[in-house]
């Protein structure tokens, strides 16, 4: 059976192989995982489509005393289970299709890893590269401000996505607390620790990926200690992750970035060589062999981790993969063609929606530290992120071995399963 149910890739807005735009990857997606379960279709349907989507207009006074007139988004697809969550990015290419379809792959994202959340995604459309720290300012305020009627910590929580940063977070969370007369830190999480963010949250997908690929090797006989692994992206999800195996005993053999990759068989020095956050860039820089980012993805090794950007493997390269197990680090870096061909060849391959879910658990995190008003150690953060990984792996797990399917397929399937059953008890109003 295909596993039809690739991840929407989130540097883009369409699959390159095969023109879908995100919407409907999500639709695909939702109707391949309702079709193994016996589901109420009235549930279906209702999931196809968003909850609601906010249109609003940002004025934008410029540095020159100009002021642009820029569109945001906040689509909010389910809350079911709880209020909504997702990003907010700031990127030319931010449509109201993109924002439903990344807010529904939100959706299943929270449910699998059993968070008491939904799913939303929203944005502006803008080059952040054009704005100034000022600009960049005002434009966060004014669509707190614009915003201000649908989030809040009860009903929609946002953090930070492609083009902002913890930040933005801080001016959202403050132009909202101004309008609400009280300090509402859980409005956003990926705040700085200062003003209620949370420890670990940086770390946390590269950590989640790192126990991911840890579970995998686990359930396919694989120690960690003889262990080879590939990591493309040396930002802030490879280089946590690299670093983290490294310090249980694996072999990273190779990492790269955009300009390249460093390979050693025989393991690199990975707390040596700059991430992304401490050097842009510079993974090769010292390098005395340097091979492309290709070359990395066909490398003969255990686990193959692709955690740098959307796309990578499709239906071009896929049948030179060498690798025994692909864990998704990035969204959405396997395509749809690539995830067929890897399936027939027999390699594994762990979605993204389980393996980099360790952001989205700590932003909850991060919320109940800010409800709560109480802040939890880093050691307490890495700790319970421990556990609702392995919590989360032993579901889809469960859900794999019970049925013929892909991993990627179980996940979506025990996601949609707890996402139906909350509409299924609370009722469709008609
Ligand atoms: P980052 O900007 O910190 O690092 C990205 C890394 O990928 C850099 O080393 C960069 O040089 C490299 N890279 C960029 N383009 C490349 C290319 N064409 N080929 C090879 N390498 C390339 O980004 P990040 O936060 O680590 O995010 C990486 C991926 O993980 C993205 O898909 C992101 O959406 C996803 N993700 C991030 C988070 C998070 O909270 N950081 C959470 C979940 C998923």
């Amino acid at each position: 059976m295909s596993s039809g149910t690739s991840s929407p890739p989130d540097e883009t807005a369409a699959d390159p192989e095969t023109s879908e735009t995100a919407l409907e990857t999500a639709r695909r997606q939702l109707e391949h995982a309702a079709a193994e379960l016996d589901l109420d279709p009235n549930v279906v349907e209702r999931l196809r489509h968003p909850t609601r989507v906010q249109r609003v207009s940002v004025p934008l006074r410029r540095d020159d005393g100009s002021v642009e007139v820029l569109t945001g988004y906040r689509a909010q697809h389910d809350d079911a289970r709880g209020p909504f969550k997702g990003g907010l990015r700031f990127h030319p290419h931010v449509s109201e299709e993109e924002c439903v379809g990344l807010a529904m792959w939100m959706t299943w994202k929270t449910a699998v890893m059993d968070l008491p959340l939904g799913g939303a995604k929203g944005g502006i459309v803008v080059n952040p590269k054009t704005l100034s720290p000022t600009e960049r300012e005002r434009l966060t305020r004014r669509f707190a401000e614009e915003l201000r009627d649908i989030v809040g910590p009860n009903t929609d929580i946002p953090a930070p996505d492609m083009g902002t940063d913890p930040q933005t977070m801080a001016w959202f969370m403050d132009a909202y607390s101004v309008q609400q007369g009280e300090t509402t830190p859980g409005v956003v999480t990926g705040k700085p620790p200062e003003i209620g963010g949370s420890y670990g949250r940086e770390a946390a997908p590269g950590r989640s990926v790192a126990i991911i690929v840890r579970e995998a090797c686990r359930y396919y006989d694989k120690p960690m200690d003889d262990l080879s692994v590939a990591i493309q992206g040396f930002g802030s999800v490879g280089a946590n992750a690299a670093r983290l195996l490294d310090s249980w005993g694996a072999d990273v053999v190779a990492v790269s970035d955009v300009n390249g990759a460093v390979h050693d068989p025989s393991g690199l020095p990975v707390d040596e060589i700059p991430s992304h956050d401490e050097e842009p860039e510079a993974v090769t820089e010292n390098a005395e062999t340097v091979i492309a980012n290709d070359e990395l993805l066909e490398l003969d090794v255990d686990v193959l981790a692709p955690c740098a950007i959307g796309n990578v493997i499709t239906g071009q390269n896929a049948g030179a993969v060498r690798a025994d197990l692909v864990v998704e680090g990035a969204n959405g870096p396997v395509t749809f063609a690539a995830d067929s061909i890897l399936e027939q060849r027999g390699v594994p391959v762990i979605p993204d929606i389980l393996a980099n879910a360790g952001g989205v658990t700590v932003s909850y995190f991060e919320w109940l530290q800010d409800i709560n008003r109480r802040k939890w150690s880093r050691e307490r953060v890495n700790e319970e992120l421990e556990n609702e990984m392995v919590t989360a792996w032993n579901a889809v797990r469960e859900e794999y071995d019970e049925r013929d399917v892909s991993w990627r397929t179980a996940a979506y399937i025990l996601a949609l399963s707890r996402v139906a059953k909350a509409h299924e008890l609370r009722g469709l109003w008609p």
